[in-house]
């Protein structure tokens, strides 16, 4: 192969490789034969429990879920050949976009295909340049590549950063930006509902209740929070008891406990959707979600929502998982997520214990530095709804294993 005279990129590129290969840091992916589901087939390995999707309530491979996503396809075809502004909507995103906003409990709701692409609609969409986003430091990266992307688009739009959960912290930046006389632009305080490396949970009513006071609003990307938490599976705001009118502007994933398949939204009130749907870069530039995956989430919506002891079951799993793996010996943080980091240190060290898991049939990934700061590697394990008491139980005696071993 030839590259143009001078160009050293595929050099530079090998060598910074060559270093990840060294460092033991290396992603090797698994292909998975077959349907995601409480254990899966992995290519050349064979049949493992899967401990590491975000298949939380056990919709991804729901036959009714399914069904919808096949029935979608008969009605509305492959293919949207448009964006939404022009010819590329559907009643079935017209449906689905109900059904979120009426699950959530507010106005309207709009979806993408991803909540990647939702965050970067947010932000450089409703701000404006004088207004401030205020981020707790572990969101999501989508939040922090979006609130970038505002600065960039929109000049003049200011960015604070509070240190995680920390309310004395979040009254110090609204308090600050509040008695600027310079700043008389709107607050959007933003924060993960679940934090996805910690599988710890935002204090939403005292952040509702700082917002409240400083004339801020609350954006919550719950993605990881939605079909999990509360009673009905509503969310984070569900478990704090508040409703869903409370925030402000919901971000979340159709490609987590929804369905799994793929897919965004910003859920709120009918104003900043509106907005959105006229000047969102996304959505006037980029195709909409497929009415395939539309139809699917949708149903997986209806499923969930007909059945919350499929919630009632995911919360029973992650208590008795929880105090399996406190019984093991290992640390594991007291939430009511589905999310239960293991922290072990050194990047290397998480994924070869990770390795070592896979060895023994437990599919669970270690998660390093750069996605977690450096020193705070650790093996992240997933529940799920559909895992059956025998898949949880030979997880705490795959860990006793590696505890013994370590
Ligand atoms: C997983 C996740 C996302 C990304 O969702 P996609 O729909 O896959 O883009 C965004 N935000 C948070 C908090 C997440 O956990």
């Amino acid at each position: 192969m030839t590259t143009s005279t001078g160009s050293n990129f595929i050099a530079r590129t090998q060598s910074v490789l060559d270093e990840l290969e060294q460092g033991g840091q290396l992603k090797h992916l698994q292909m998975i034969e077959g349907p995601m589901g409480p254990s899966i087939m992995l290519r050349d390995r064979g049949e493992v429990d899967c401990f590491c999707s975000n298949n939380y309530l056990g919709l991804a491979n729901h036959p009714e879920v399914v069904e919808a996503g096949i029935e979608g396809l008969r009605t509305h075809g492959a293919g949207t050949a448009s964006v939404r502004f022009i010819c590329g909507t559907f009643t079935a995103h017209e449906a689905l976009e109900q059904t979120i906003a009426d699950f959530l409990g507010v106005e309207a709701s709009y979806t993408f295909v991803s909540c990647w692409t939702a965050s970067e609609a947010l932000f450089p969409t409703l701000c404006e340049p004088g207004d401030c986003i205020v981020s707790d430091e572990l969101n999501h990266a989508c939040i922090i590549d979006g609130m970038r992307l505002a600065g960039v688009i929109k000049k003049g739009v200011r960015k604070a950063v509070y240190k995680h959960s920390d309310m004395d912290d979040v009254r110090a930046k609204l308090q600050g930006l509040r008695s600027d006389p310079e700043f008389t632009g709107e607050i959007f305080l933003v924060t993960d509902g679940v934090f996805s490396m910690e599988g710890d949970i935002a204090d939403l009513p005292s952040l509702r209740a700082l917002c409240d006071e400083f004339g801020a609003l609350l954006i919550v990307d719950d993605s990881h929070g939605t079909g999990v938490l509360g009673a009905t599976g509503r969310g984070t705001h569900e478990h704090w008891g508040m409703a869903g009118d409370e925030i402000d502007l919901f971000t979340g994933t159709l490609g987590k406990a929804l369905g799994g398949g793929a897919g965004g939204y910003i859920a709120g009130s009918k104003a900043a959707i509106e907005m959105i749907v006229q000047r969102g870069r996304p959505t006037l530039f980029s195709n909409a979600l497929p009415t395939t995956v539309a139809c699917s989430a949708r149903k997986a919506i209806e499923v969930l929502d007909a059945d919350p002891g499929r919630v009632a079951k995911l919360h029973a799993n992650v208590k008795y998982a929880r105090e399996g793996i406190r019984d093991v010996g290992f640390d594991v943080l007291e939430s009511p997520t589905a999310i239960c980091p293991i922290i072990v240190g050194e990047t290397a060290r998480a994924i070869a214990m990770s390795n070592a898991l896979l060895d023994m049939g437990t599919f669970a990934i270690g998660f390093g530095f750069p996605v977690v700061p450096e020193g705070t590697a650790r093996i992240r394990v997933q529940i799920s709804a559909a895992h059956e008491t025998a898949h949880l139980d030979r997880l705490i005696e795959h860990l006793r294993a590696l505890k013994a071993q370590t």
